[in-house]
């Protein structure tokens, strides 16, 4: 399956470094025409200037950070899937352990914003992902299993058009990435899920991600795994040099 890496800048950028920083990817990704997909997720406010940037190439695409589960009307500070859309937003991180965590965001609501990402034509990278003390209490395949079946309970075969992202919360932003042996024993398993739930080729063709500390040591490494379909990645997505190497391993 073609891999897909995506950078997730968090709330970080600027409009000068982010010009800097584009421009660096774009020369590294035509210099060596990558056999994965690439994409970027830049905070909201800075979609447009990236979809000027990224305008008449398609090595790189653009994705946002969330999305609201609402269609229209009165949720400020919300941006909807169709708005998205409008700045040509090909994909959008939706239930991120940090939005989870500070916003609250519940399983059901994340699976709303997947549904409606979906129905605007983008494609959802939606994150699951344990907490250090769910694994130390052998909570792990139940926490991801039950962060899946919200998906699969809301969009139901639908869910073979999104992207998911196994992220440790444990593994995220800490430089300690989880074992290529942990992630593939998670992905094993969520990929399992998907093939009760849709049919075999269907769970076979949903792109499963790693994120949580890769950087350009450990890629290939977690990307080697049978079921690792590509990375979610944090820090080392804001240096032109690491997201390169990253993409390079990839494929
Ligand atoms: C993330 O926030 O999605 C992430 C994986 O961060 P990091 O790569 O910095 O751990």
């Amino acid at each position: 399956m073609r891999k897909l890496i995506a950078g997730n800048w968090k709330m970080n950028g600027a409009l000068a470094a982010n010009r800097a920083l584009m421009e660096a990817l774009l020369a590294g990704v035509q210099a060596r025409s990558p056999a994965c997909d690439v994409a970027v997720c830049p905070p909201a406010v800075y979609l447009a200037q990236l979809q000027a940037l990224l305008q008449g190439q398609d090595a790189i695409a653009l994705g946002a950070q969330d999305v609201s589960e609402h269609e229209a009307g009165a949720f400020t500070g919300n941006v909807a899937a169709a708005m998205l859309r409008e700045f040509g937003v090909r994909y959008a991180i939706v239930g991120h352990s940090e939005r989870r965590n500070y916003q609250g965001e519940s399983d059901a609501q994340v699976a709303l914003k997947a549904q409606r990402a979906l129905a605007a034509g983008i494609t959802p990278i939606v994150c699951v992902g344990e907490t250090l003390q769910e694994r130390e209490q052998g909570q792990t395949e139940a926490v991801v299993t039950r962060q899946l079946d919200a998906l699969l309970e809301c969009s139901g075969a639908r869910v073979a058009d999104m992207v998911l992202a196994y992220e440790p919360l444990w593994a995220i932003g800490t430089g300690h990435a989880a074992t290529p042996q942990q992630a593939q024993e998670v992905h094993a398993a969520l990929r399992a899920r998907l093939r009760a739930a849709l049919s075999v080729p269907q769970a076979a063709g949903v792109r499963i991600l790693y994120g949580g500390s890769m950087n350009a040591a450990n890629a290939a490494s977690l990307l080697a795994q049978p079921d690792i379909d590509g990375g979610l990645v944090g820090g080392a997505s804001l240096k032109a040099q690491d997201f390169l190497e990253i993409i390079a391993a990839a494929g």
